[in-house]
């Protein structure tokens, strides 16, 4: 299947950020700001779940204390497990590794190839280079040898034909095992779980950070009515709530249609990728899905 912006009478579908640099500019503008205190580095622990909320250091007598919480320390949060929050685990049983590689003939478009050895990204970084996510299913893993000195970089422009060809040996930024979970419910009383802490998803979405960025901007929304006699408005844990239930369906049954390496599913997805090709209109609100517009 191939988009592009004109399909949605857009400009452009969407951008390409470096998470890194985002990240500094962030930092950068809540050091300057007078209201955010930062501390950085912290081994924080809930003391009990009351109202208000008390954070305590481990390392240092240091107290926090405030009407609410909101945790985004990642996956495998910390903070989920002491306050045994249940879960669900998703082993995709699949490695991510993203490199970054010099390259000057990319158009501006990205790429996605799902492949008997796993699903491959190529994002346009800037005019000299490009990023490249490869999920490697586990099986794979030791025929790429990625992390060797003998990495089998013919292997992967394999995978990559015909949108890459030739790339400089590229630069393994990290890796990520697949082996994701999702927090049940993901609030307790004045406590809400957001990004990776509450759900991983694959990054053959690209809906992880869009998804967190989205429960902010209900939260920003509703900053006035935020806290319901001490505990976290239900209101605005049922908006979240819909979205995250739709994008974990959506996700999952993409997830199903095209990773599995199965007859069925090369049926599945010959079949789905010919029907949206027929109908501008279905074709429309399939991606209008995926770039994440109403
Ligand atoms: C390969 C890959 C490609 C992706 N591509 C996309 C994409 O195209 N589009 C998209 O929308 N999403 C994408 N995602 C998903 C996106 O990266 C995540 O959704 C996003 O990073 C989640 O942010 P987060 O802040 O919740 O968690 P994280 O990015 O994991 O950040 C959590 C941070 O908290 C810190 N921390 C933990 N404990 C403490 C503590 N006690 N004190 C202080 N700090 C602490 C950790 O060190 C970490 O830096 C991708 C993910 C992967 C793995």
């Amino acid at each position: 299947m191939r988009f592009c912006s004109d399909d949605l009478h857009a400009e452009e579908l969407g951008s390409v950020v470096d998470k890194s640099s985002f990240l500094s500019y962030l930092i950068d503008q809540c050091k300057k700001s007078k209201n955010i205190n930062i501390v950085d580095e912290a081994d924080a622990y809930i003391d009990n779940v009351t109202s208000p909320i008390k954070l305590s250091q481990s390392q240092s007598k240091l107290t926090i204390t405030g009407d609410y919480l909101i945790v985004t320390d990642g996956a495998n949060s910390q903070f989920a497990k002491n306050l045994n929050m249940e879960r669900h685990s998703f082993d995709y049983d699949q490695t991510s590794y993203m490199f970054n590689t010099n390259y000057q003939h990319l158009s501006k478009g990205a790429f996605q190839i799902f492949s008997r050895k796993g699903i491959f990204a190529i994002l346009p970084f800037n005019d000299n280079s490009v990023s490249i996510v490869a999920s490697i299913y586990n099986e794979f893993i030791d025929d790429f040898a990625f992390e060797s000195e003998n990495a089998n970089f013919d292997m992967l422009e394999m995978e990559l034909a015909p949108y890459l060809r030739g790339i400089d040996k590229p630069k393994l930024i990290y890796k990520y095992p697949l082996n994701t979970s999702r927090l049940v419910a993901w609030s307790k009383q004045n406590v809400i779980f957001l990004g990776n802490s509450s759900q991983l998803i694959h990054p053959f979405g690209a809906q992880g950070f869009n998804f967190a960025a989205d429960c902010i901007q209900v939260i920003s929304d509703k900053s006035e009515d935020l806290l319901l006699d001490g505990e976290f408005n239900p209101e605005i844990l049922n908006i979240i709530n819909k979205k995250r239930n739709a994008l974990l369906k959506r996700i999952d049954f993409t997830s199903s249609a095209l990773m599995r390496n199965s007859f069925s599913a090369n049926v599945c997805s010959s079949v789905f990728s010919r029907t949206i090709n027929l109908s501008s209109t279905l074709r429309r609100s399939f991606l209008k899905k995926i770039v994440g517009m109403n």
